[in-house]
């Protein structure tokens, strides 16, 4: 696979080099050059495989010869269903939230922590993540254990929810947590500027497991086919996506299943910090102060994965004008979680809520509207419970993770305390 850095095409890198670097110079992100579409024929039968099988073919179509045991990784990280479920009229839910930490980032983290683990070969790494939420929780569980990799997650302290928090903070080990006094864009730009620390990149060997790594993108190609399938034949021809952003990872990865040849449009569904919708509306980046909201994984105003878009659309000759988008204030999503349970008894939590709302509003005649489930509605159970009232079961996993200790650690916004912090406790 031929990548390039979005900010300076003379950085060409291959998979294992985009995985391994993360990011490029002058953080530019990397990018395929080039999609090549399946034919019809193949689409038609990679739908009729399982889930690892198919996910296996389209990430060795995309990714070619680089990993000799693909299938085995592939096999080893997606051991969990994405089942599509009816949650209103003509409107189905892809429910992503059946890995080992309720989130669709489940899918890519695992995935990129073995593809790490078998390409590292001797060298020691450092996984360090930014996250608003899920992502550090996902990224915790995929690598807890492995050896040779540390993984220091960052989150804005008292910003993410209690089960969140303790998902990423109990396990220890290799995975160590810190709780940053601030908002998450200060955590993401502590990740920035560490990449720019070359000296201290090199020493302790940095990754970044965020979504600006290519292989968490590319994992989550795999589960659109996957909700294409579980569709009956007549109904794949006229899908809508609607996708719950933040960094909007998860949507890349969407356009990168339609530059594949799935059948289908996106719609960006965004809370309140909306500055993508605004930005379709007008033609202006603008973005505001982020603010907090319900649905706290999608509370970034400078989403990292846009430059990913623009080039995706670019290359496909897309026009931006064909991305519909809707966003929602957190009212709003609350009235949407009331109405679909009253309606078809469907539990939402607020993300997915805000991505089944917008679908409502954006949905055509004829069409079969898709939202993504990105979490699962335990996960975010005080808010679920007050506001539909009811009680959501707390899976056996969380039930665990709730008695445990927090082991985190807490540093300021401040990028020279949390380098001494990782000399430290990395021991290098
Ligand atoms: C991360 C996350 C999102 C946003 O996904 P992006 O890929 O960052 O756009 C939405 N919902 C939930 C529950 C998440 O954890």
């Amino acid at each position: 696979m031929d990548l390039y850095n979005l900010k300076d095409d003379s950085e060409k890198v291959s998979f294992t080099e985009a995985v391994l670097k993360g990011i490029g110079k002058n953080q530019g992100l990397f990018f395929p050059k080039h999609i090549e579409p399946l034919d019809e024929s193949t689409l038609s039968w990679l739908y009729d495989l399982d889930l690892t099988e198919r996910s296996y073919r389209i990430l060795k179509h995309l990714i070619g010869d680089e990993l000799p045991n693909l299938k085995a990784i592939v096999k080893d990280a997606f051991t969990f269903k994405a089942p599509l479920v009816k949650a209103d009229e003509n409107i189905y839910a892809l429910e992503l939230f059946h890995g080992p930490t309720l989130a669709f980032k489940d899918f890519g983290a695992r995935f990129m922590a073995r593809v790490l683990g078998s390409i590292r070969e001797d060298k020691r790494l450092t996984i360090l993540t930014a996250t608003s939420g899920d992502t550090g929780a996902a990224v915790a569980d995929a690598f807890y254990g492995q050896e040779g990799i540390d993984v220091v997650v960052l989150y804005p302290k008292g910003k993410i929810s209690k089960l969140q928090e303790k998902m990423i903070s109990t396990l220890g080990g290799n995975i160590k947590a810190v709780q940053i006094d601030g908002i998450f864009d200060e955590c993401q730009d502590l990740v920035k500027t560490a990449f720019d620390d070359l000296e201290f990149k090199e020493k302790v060997g940095l990754n970044s497991a965020n979504s600006i790594n290519i292989s968490r993108l590319l994992a989550q190609v795999c589960y659109y086919f996957e909700a294409i399938a579980q569709l009956p034949k007549e109904k794949r021809d006229k899908v809508v996506f609607s996708v719950p952003c933040g960094n909007f990872g998860n949507i890349t990865a969407g356009l990168i299943a339609k530059a594949l040849g799935v059948k289908c449009r996106f719609v960006v569904a965004c809370n309140a910090n909306d500055t993508i919708p605004r930005y379709l509306e007008s033609g202006n980046f603008e973005p505001h102060e982020t603010i907090a909201t319900l649905s706290n994984a999608m509370d970034i105003s400078r989403p990292n994965n846009w430059p990913r878009v623009e080039a995706l659309f670019k290359m496909q000759n897309w026009s931006l004008k064909d991305l519909d988008y809707g966003s929602m204030s957190d009212e709003e999503t609350k009235k949407a979680m009331v109405r679909l349970y009253e309606k078809t008894c469907y539990a939402l939590e607020p993300h997915a809520a805000i991505a089944y709302d917008t679908l409502r509003n954006k949905i055509r005649e004829g069409e079969t509207g898709i939202f993504l489930g990105t979490a699962h509605p335990a996960k975010f159970k005080e808010d679920v419970d007050k506001i539909i009232g009811i009680d959501v079961n707390l899976p056996k996993v969380l039930k665990e993770k709730a008695r445990l200790e927090s082991l985190a650690y807490e540093l300021k916004p401040d990028y020279n305390a949390l380098k001494a912090y990782m000399l430290e406790v990395l021991k290098v």
